[in-house]
């Protein structure tokens, strides 16, 4: 049977905005040894603006639309800020190609010409050459038809909480603080130096952050546990590998939702602190 205790401690966290599938889980969270974060929409808002457009061989108005006619079948927060930027309603007749690229961008056909946007890596794969841009946002580059059409420069930030949680969760004794992200290498390093994260990896394809945690886990000591933090996009098989996953669940998927053990309703990270809290209370009244 299970104690009453647990649930009494699930109640209490579910008033926090966390919601803990089963007693197991709030018990596990007393025995964590690492915390894996991932970067866009988990420590950062994951609310993206166009900061700065910068075409090639075609003006402005141009280089938005194709942009946003590709980005418009996307979910991820990249692809969102780009259609809002553009502020005019797509006609979807005009899109007869579509793909996404986990961890990379967008392939679509728009106009009959095929449109690529995303990341460096990207471009690379394409054997396009892509300017080098030194900023503290994700550059995001556009082809069209085999062409490199320019860069913008998209820009988020920092969650209000992300700082204090990190800080909070060393407090409550957690040895290691990760973070992995499939954003640029520039921008993932001065996240973690402003955050004080131990460990950064970055530029990362969504398998390759399976196995920073399965890494980690098989280096973990006896009876402790890792956490994986995620917001969900491209992080269902993480948050599934790792003993403890905790999904963001106001801006993450389904997937995200069902694969996490741990959900935080305000996609708050401050909202782990809390249910480690939670969980050392819950022990104390159990023992
Ligand atoms: P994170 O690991 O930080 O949560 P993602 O794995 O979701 O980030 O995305 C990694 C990178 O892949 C982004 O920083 C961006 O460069 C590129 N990317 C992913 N999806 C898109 C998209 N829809 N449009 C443009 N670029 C994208
Ligand atoms: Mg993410």
């Amino acid at each position: 049977s299970i104690p009453l205790g647990f649930f009494a401690g699930l109640g209490g966290a579910s008033k926090q905005g966390v919601l803990i599938k089963g007693g197991n889980y709030l018990e596990a969270l007393n025995h964590v040894e690492t915390v894996v974060f991932d970067k866009t929409g988990t420590l950062t808002a994951g609310v993206f603006k166009v900061t700065q457009m910068n075409p090639m061989g075609m003006d402005e108005t141009q280089f938005l639309e194709f942009a946003a006619y590709a980005e418009s079948q996307s979910t991820h927060p990249i692809a969102t800020s780009i259609v809002e930027a553009y502020r005019q309603v797509i006609d979807s007749t005009r899109i007869t190609a579509y793909e996404e690229i986990a961890g990379h961008g967008i392939k679509a056909t728009v106009d009959g010409k095929q449109v690529l946007i995303g990341n460096k890596k990207l471009m690379t794969q394409a054997h396009l050459e892509s300017e080098e841009v030194e900023t503290i946002g994700t550059v995001i580059h556009l082809a069209v038809n085999g062409v490199y059409a320019g860069y913008m420069v998209i820009s988020d930030e920092i969650k209000e909480n992300a700082k204090m949680a990190v800080t909070k969760l060393k407090q409550q004794g957690i040895k290691r603080i990760v973070m992995l992200t499939g954003d640029h290498v520039g921008v993932a390093n001065k996240v973690a130096e402003e955050l004080l994260v131990d460990e950064v990896y970055a530029e990362l394809l969504p398998d390759q952050k399976v196995e920073h945690v399965e890494a980690i886990l098989g280096h973990k000591s006896k009876d402790k546990h890792v956490v994986f933090v995620g917001d969900g996009m491209n992080d269902a098989p993480v948050l599934a590998r790792a003993d403890i996953g905790v999904a963001m669940g106001g801006i993450g998927s389904d997937a995200a939702i069902e694969a996490a053990d741990v959900v935080l309703m305000e996609d708050d990270p401050l909202a782990l602190c809390k249910a480690i809290e939670q969980a050392k209370q819950t022990r104390a009244i159990l023992y």
